[in-house]
């Protein structure tokens, strides 16, 4: 009772109605700002971190991502008789470090963020999935 008493006119009520009954019939030049997920995407930052990639020809198999990984969620194996790391992304944080100490330039994270899987198997990339060749 107190409250009401302090703040009968209910301004900030009365305010907060008036933007929510804009929104709902559009009213004025309110800019979008949410999509139709999934219909609709929205365009990633250029610097955004989601899946890794692995440059096939520039990687050395010299293990410095592995040894950089706070999670330990990088592991060097052998794929057609070269190194590659394979990276179990239900253990990453998507810090980027990997990227960043890679000397060769080979590591990258891509814009993929859909990576949703039933079961936590489907989570760990080997090089089958990761290498690409630029
Ligand atoms: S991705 Fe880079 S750091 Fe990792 S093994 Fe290949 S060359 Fe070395
Ligand atoms: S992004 Fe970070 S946590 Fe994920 S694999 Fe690379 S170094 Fe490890």
């Amino acid at each position: 009772m107190a409250w009401i008493n302090r703040n009968w006119l209910m301004f900030g009520i009365i305010k907060g109605l008036v933007v929510t009954i804009k929104h709902f019939f559009q009213i004025g030049n309110r800019p979008v700002v949410t999509v139709q997920y999934p219909y609709k995407r929205m365009e990633i930052a250029s610097r955004f971190r989601g899946l890794h990639s692995v440059d096939e020809n520039k990687c050395i198999g010299c293990g410095i991502c592995e040894m950089n990984c706070p999670n330990g969620s990088i592991q060097i194996v052998r794929h057609h008789k070269r190194w590659y790391p394979q990276v179990n992304i239900g253990q990453c944080m998507f810090c980027g470090l990997c990227v960043d100490t890679c000397p060769m330039d080979a590591m990258q994270m891509t814009g993929e963020y859909e990576l949703a899987q039933r079961g936590r198997d489907g989570l760990v990339y080997d090089p089958d999935k990761l290498l690409v060749t630029e």
